[in-house]
């Protein structure tokens, strides 16, 4: 009976490489050996399945160490076309039996899942087929009668219906972003047009993401093929974007650009438009991005999403039942799931087969939620030639067809909505504003900066307000797509600081009907600030609206705050380089200082995106019992060391983790148990969490989520503080934006303030994250770990 033997569990990469496939091996590995299973890779793919032999190896806890830092698969993939045909998967079958292997994770594309699935169907003919064939005894086929198999999505293009993401798609667009980031300065330089390249035969995500980060100011996706008239409607509104003075131009085509026939377009086609002598005649280069798209180490995010994934795969393959239908673990908006997999495959195929059929508003409609989302946020801040297709929100207009965004006469009822920035600079600030602007500007709002938020507003004097309220400078806007930091400058200082009344009426003054803020737990705070003082002040009852943006993601009323994604990034890099400086050594603990105020979301997902030996987190804080756990542990570790380790290992603690406890404390303390037999340093990264340039994510999300709290503000009209009752009243009148388990939701503000805020830690009441913890003590062999006092 299979339940009575030790259950073995093999993990493969399959198809394409794509990045974070290794950090699926190494979950697969030490969650399966955690679950008392024993773990074998299948190298090179099918291909191994099919040799067996050296291409299946059992694997230990060891063998996985330094795979996260690692870009590929380091089991190797390969195209396998044995294993399309049934000889070749009756062999596979056979090996799977003399391995003992009961249960299978494969990583890849859909045609990789495709096989997989084929050969859980064909399972027990082929065993019967090789015992019949005296190429196995029954015997030997009886505790396997049953195949478990488990997808998971590896693929750069992000093209697998049913999940938000694919292992690998976000590094693909963190490559491409770097690239087009790049670009732009030389384009800027000399004036020139680029026409780039991304990978995507049958899915546009990659470009599309790629043209909502960067703003580029052209698109070319499969799934929504351009009109006949695409090169006169491309030439005009890069003609209107040179003539408001930009100087460089940024084309993305995906590689399976289509005209609304079917025809490929290609990017020679549009160099030769934009260079045309008689037209543009703009320098133009062609730039094909290529293989570079695949390389590099993963981003934090693929890591989580690898690591989590491959947990749940093995959770899942050791659930299955001979009736549960075959599963791929999925991620949408933020939580892991199990999905069916060959319905995912099915869509997958049909948006193909859609848009070879030229059906393309059906296959944008099997299209997730988010790419539709994303594609409607490019059309809204980009000003390209389709933002016509977009609906509007309930006041519907003629959307502007072509060129930059210009004030329009006919719209809803314009507003003036005042843009400020609160609390420290958060990766994708600049964006959100850009797309705010870009937004309102198309629409007919006014957007008016407040510099250097609520202290910048009130050192205003007499009538003349110094600069701290103007008017956007579209063309200065345009580029900040990519900009980290805050443009028109943020502060940390409360309304109450700068006087209520004060500020009260400097919103009467400037007649700002509505407040798009961005910013962290003090732009939270600074909302509940003015709600409440709307009883006393009427200029206050305008719609108020906030957009999370801090690197700590302590805001409560969403799950993820726009910055902190870039800060992971950089606590990955800053931790993989240090890890690396020890290789020499090999024997040192480094002890790494995270930002995060009272909240311990960095630090523990950037733990488990470097496979941080300990995380220590304010939300549990330390004991002594804790330390010595751990101390003990590293002890051990070092003790069966023999000199095979890569590089350092790494624990991670939040600055408020414990006032006694300080990094410096903690590594001073495993030093002096470590007597010389291995060496310990502290190291803090600082505001070097920040981020320079700002990730994709934050970048996308920002404009995703920018343009919904412009929507949401719109939704008031002009003049609400003629209505204040009204105004009072209503609880979606000052609200947070947020991603909530899978949605993006608008909360009220009294409501988050009141129920879902530890005002005294400023942060959220939960942490929807400390979940994972538990996933990062067990692959940090840290599970029979004393609990927190
Ligand atoms: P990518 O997204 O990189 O294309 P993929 O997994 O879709 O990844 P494929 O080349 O389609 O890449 O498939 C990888 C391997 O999976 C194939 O070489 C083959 O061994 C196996 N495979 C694919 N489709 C099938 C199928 N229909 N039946 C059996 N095996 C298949």
């Amino acid at each position: 009976m299979a339940a009575q033997h030790k259950k073995k569990i093999a993990v493969m990469t399959s198809g394409g490489d794509s990045p974070g496939m290794n950090a699926v091996i190494r979950a697969v590995v030490r969650m399966g050996i955690h679950m008392d299973c024993d773990v074998f890779c299948i190298y090179e793919g099918y291909e191994g399945l099919v040799r067996g032999g050296n291409y299946i190896r059992q694997m230990g806890w060891e063998d996985v160490r330094g795979y996260l830092s690692e870009g590929g698969t380091l089991i190797g993939t390969a195209r396998c076309m044995a294993f399309y045909e049934r000889p070749g998967r009756l062999q596979g079958a056979k090996n799977m039996v003399l391995n003992g292997i009961d249960a299978l994770i494969i990583c890849g594309g859909d045609g990789s899942l495709t096989g997989a699935d084929k050969f859980r169907a064909e399972w027990p003919s082929l065993l019967e087929e090789l015992v019949s064939k005296g190429e196995l005894q029954q015997a030997q086929i009886a505790p396997y009668k049953h195949l478990n198999i488990v997808g998971l999505v590896g693929s750069i293009d992000n093209d697998l219906s049913g999940t938000d993401a694919t292992i690998g798609a976000y590094s693909a667009l963190a490559r491409i972003c770097e690239m087009v980031d790049y670009i732009e300065a030389t384009a800027s330089s000399h004036s020139r047009a680029f026409v780039i390249e991304v990978m995507g035969r049958h899915c546009g995500w990659l470009a599309l993401m790629a043209a909502v980060a960067t703003g580029a100011d052209f698109l070319f996706i499969p799934e929504k093929p351009r009109d006949d008239n695409w090169k006169e409607e491309m030439c005009q509104v890069i003609k209107q974007h040179r003539s408001m003075g930009k100087r460089k131009t940024i084309v993305i085509i995906a590689e399976g650009a289509l005209d609304k026939h079917g025809e490929k377009i290609t990017p020679v086609m549009v160099k030769d438009l934009l260079a045309d002598k008689n037209g543009l005649a703009l320098d133009t280069r062609i730039t094909t991005l290529g293989h570079v798209q695949r390389g590099g180490t993963a981003v934090a995010y693929d890591r989580m999403l690898a690591t989590l994934q491959g947990v749940e795969a093995v959770k899942a393959v050791l659930e299955a039942t001979p009736e549960t239908e075959t599963c791929f673990i999925a991620i949408t908006e933020n939580k892991i799931t199990r999905k069916p997999l060959m319905a995912a495959v099915k869509e997958t195929k049909e948006v193909a087969a859609l848009i070879e059929e030229q059906r393309f508003n059906e296959a944008m409609a099997l299209r997730d939620t988010e790419f539709s989302d994303q594609y409607k946020s490019y059309a809204m801040s980009a000003n390209t030639g389709f933002s016509d297709e977009v609906p509007c929100q309930e006041n519907e207009v003629s959307w502007l067809r072509f060129g930059p965004p210009v004030i329009m006469t006919n719209t809803l009822q314009k507003m003036r909505i005042g843009f400020i920035n609160v609390g420290a600079p958060a990766g994708g600030m600049n964006a959100a504003i850009r797309a705010g602007v870009a937004y309102c500007r198309t629409r007919g709002h006014e957007a008016i900066a407040i510099h250097n938020g609520f202290a910048g507003f009130a050192r205003h004097h007499g009538d003349e307000p110094l600069g701290a309220v103007r008017q956007f400078d579209w063309l200065e806007v345009d580029g900040w797509a990519s900009k980290g930091g805050s443009e028109i400058g943020t502060n940390r200082e409360l309304p109450e600081e700068s006087g209520m009344e004060h500020i009260a009426n400097l919103i009467k003054k400037y007649k700002f009907d509505a407040l798009f803020l961005i910013g962290g737990f003090e732009a939270f705070h600074a909302v509940s600030q003015l709600r409440k003082a709307r009883s006393q002040y009427p200029s206050l009852c305008i719609p108020m609206t906030l957009l999370p943006a801090t690197i700590s993601n302590n805001v409560p009323g969403t799950e993820y705050s726009l910055g902190s994604d870039t800060c992971l990034n950089e606590l990955v890099a800053y931790c993989d380089k240090i890890k690396q400086s020890a290789s020499a050594t090999r024997r040192r603990v480094f002890v790494i200082e995270t930002q995060g105020g009272k909240c311990g979301y960095i630090a523990l997902l950037a733990g488990l995106s470097v496979g941080a030996s300990a995380v220590y987190v304010p939300e549990e804080g330390i004991s002594l019992q804790m330390l010595t756990a751990d101390v003990m542990h590293l002890k051990e570790v070092f003790a069966k060391d023999k000199g095979q380790t890569r590089a350092g290992r790494l624990v991670l603690i939040n600055e408020k983790a414990s006032e006694t406890y300080t990094a410096k404390l903690i590594a001073d303390i495993i030093r002096e148990e470590a007597h010389n037999r291995f060496e310990s340093r502290d190291s803090i990264p600082g505001h070097v969490q920040q981020g320079g340039v700002p990730s994709p994510i934050d970048r996308c999300r920002a404009v995703r989520l920018a343009i919904k709290c412009i929507q949401h503000l719109e939704r008031f009209g002009p003049k609400a503080y003629e209505r204040p009752e009204d105004i009072s009243k209503d609880p979606m009148s000052a609200t947070v934006i947020g991603i909530k388990r899978s949605e993006v939701v608008l909360s009220a503000m009294k409501d988050v303030e009141e129920k879902e805020t530890d005002w005294k830690n400023r942060r959220p009441t939960a942490a929807h994250w400390m979940g994972i913890k538990s996933v990062v003590d067990i692959l940090g062999a840290r599970a029979d770990y004393p609990k927190p006092v």
